[in-house]
């Protein structure tokens, strides 16, 4: 079978958050499944883009809003990612450091979609499958099917998957000007509530939807920032597909980021080694259990709930462990997660940055990684945690409740609460802490969540079977 992934990012080359990780991983698990994958992308300024060697493939142009957009496709030459990435490039538009963020992402991510499909058009055979990957590419299904210069390609089959739902790209009836004339009897298949609604478009449109977790699904039925009835209408075709991780990427037998490489078989040694140098370098006392957060600060993952947990948690706990903070976002939660910093020095630290290197070693270093999140589609960072050894301490949502078992239960291994509350991640870091007396127990723990299958061998076979069943 031949795939087409459409995505705004792919990792290496571009990667905000987990919708990188997974673009970046599964087409390779599907090359190694005897398939052929591909991935198209924006072209956004990133050091990948500069430190590799690129050919043009494809150039050409469209109408938009009555200006003619040329547009470049290019290839990486050497296949370095074990499948193809294109990029695409429109001056001025998508050669852009930031993936996300700017006042015209509307006209930007149209334009993206629009060189994608007139690429395609150009090409003299067709993919088996088209996989759209949010809302960035989610008029593509519509396009396809109603837009009078793109008939020849009706009838490629086209699969949505959902990274996360609470963005689904409106914009206003005025920007639709741009898609090439498209039959308007239809225009119900690109409106939600009087805005041009991509993702509930592509929703409608796609042969088959998938979320990245079961559980999700099931929460989109009940609340969906607006979308629950057309989940609920949409059900017979939708489905959820657990997310792997990349085992090459993420493997501390070979992690070339952390100190010192470990396995389960010695774990206890493994995880000290690299707690000790991560402690070092924040100026922690590494005898004391160390908590980590490693995620952008917004409401999803209830970070605004961090500053209160956190100060009431040294309040009641005194000095009995140690927490680091990784990530950017919200202005205000930054400050704030920042001064903490000043009240309990040597023992907290918010790093307010995005730094791939230090993810890898807090989850190889740290003994616990909190995890709030008011929604979580799918969730890497605790499948990378448990990877590393590192117990998960979550709330019990989305993928969160798919993938980790309290470890008060049979063949348990993480800490779970149910409310995204200060009291209830109180409770959590109370339950952790006397897991970290136990040593006994915390050492199995640890064995068992390493010798835990999350590789996306099993899931990249899931989405084969998704297609095959189109
Ligand atoms: P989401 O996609 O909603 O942000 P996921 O858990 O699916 O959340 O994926 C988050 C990914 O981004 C993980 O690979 C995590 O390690 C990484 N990540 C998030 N913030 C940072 C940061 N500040 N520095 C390094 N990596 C980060």
């Amino acid at each position: 079978m031949e795939i087409l992934h459409v995505s705004a990012e792919c990792y290496p080359m571009a990667k905000v958050g987990g919708l990188a990780d997974v673009v970046g991983a599964l087409p390779k698990y599907q090359q190694e499944l005897g398939h052929v994958a591909k991935v198209v992308m924006p072209m956004h300024r990133t050091r990948f883009l500069y430190n590799n060697t690129w050919e043009v493939v494809h150039k050409a142009g469209f109408m938009m809003n009555d200006a003619y957009v040329e547009f470049t496709i290019i290839k990486e030459k050497t296949n370095k990612l074990g499948f193809d990435l294109y990029c695409v490039d429109i001056n001025g538009l998508l050669d852009r450091e930031k993936v996300y963020g700017y006042d015209d992402d509307a006209e930007r991510f149209t334009a993206f979609q629009l060189a994608v499909t007139e690429w395609l058009n150009a090409w003299q055979h067709q993919p088996d499958v088209i996989n759209v990957h949010d809302h960035h590419a989610g008029l593509i299904p519509f396009m396809l099917r109603h837009c009078f210069v793109y008939r020849k390609l009706a009838n490629i089959k086209t699969v949505l998957t959902i990274h996360n739902a609470q963005y689904q790209g409106w914009m206003g009836w005025d920007k639709i000007t741009s898609l090439p004339s498209w039959d308007t009897w239809r225009w119900g298949l690109l409106d939600w509530e009087n805005t041009v609604n991509p993702l509930a478009s592509a929703i409608r449109c796609a042969d088959r939807v998938n979320t990245v977790s079961p559980g999700y699904l099931q929460e989109l039925m009940n609340n969906a920032n607006g979308l629950e009835q057309l989940f609920n209408y949409e059900k017979g075709k939708c489905s959820g597909i657990i997310n792997g991780i990349d085992y090459e990427v993420w493997n501390p037998e070979k992690d070339t980021y952390i100190l010192d490489n470990f396995s389960a078989n010695d774990v206890a040694h493994g995880k000290a080694l690299n707690k000790k140098k991560l402690c070092d370098d924040f100026g922690f006392d590494q005898r004391y259990p160390l908590f980590i957060f490693i995620g952008r600060l917004v409401g999803e993952k209830a970070a605004d709930l961090l500053p209160a947990a956190i100060r009431q948690a040294f309040e009641y706990f005194g000095r009995e462990f140690s927490f680091l903070i990784l990530g950017s976002g919200s202005n205000a939660l930054e400050h704030e997660l920042a001064s903490i910093s000043e009240e309990r020095f040597g023992y907290y630290h918010s790093q307010i940055e995005y730094n791939e290197k230090l993810s890898h070693q807090m989850y190889a270093g740290a003994d616990f990684l909190l995890m709030p999140s008011r929604v979580e589609p799918c969730g890497l960072n605790q499948l990378y945690a448990m990877r590393y050894g590192t117990v998960p301490v979550v709330r019990r949502t989305g993928g969160l409740r798919d993938t980790v078992i309290d470890y008060g239960e049979d063949n348990g291994y993480g800490v779970c609460f149910n409310h995204a509350s200060v009291e209830d991640i109180l409770n959590a870091m109370s339950r952790s802490l006397d897991l970290y007396k136990d040593k006994e127990t915390l050492q199995h723990i640890r064995t068992r969540m390493m010798e835990i299958n999350n590789s996306w061998k099993t899931s990249a076979a899931a989405y084969i079977r998704l297609y095959q069943s189109i």
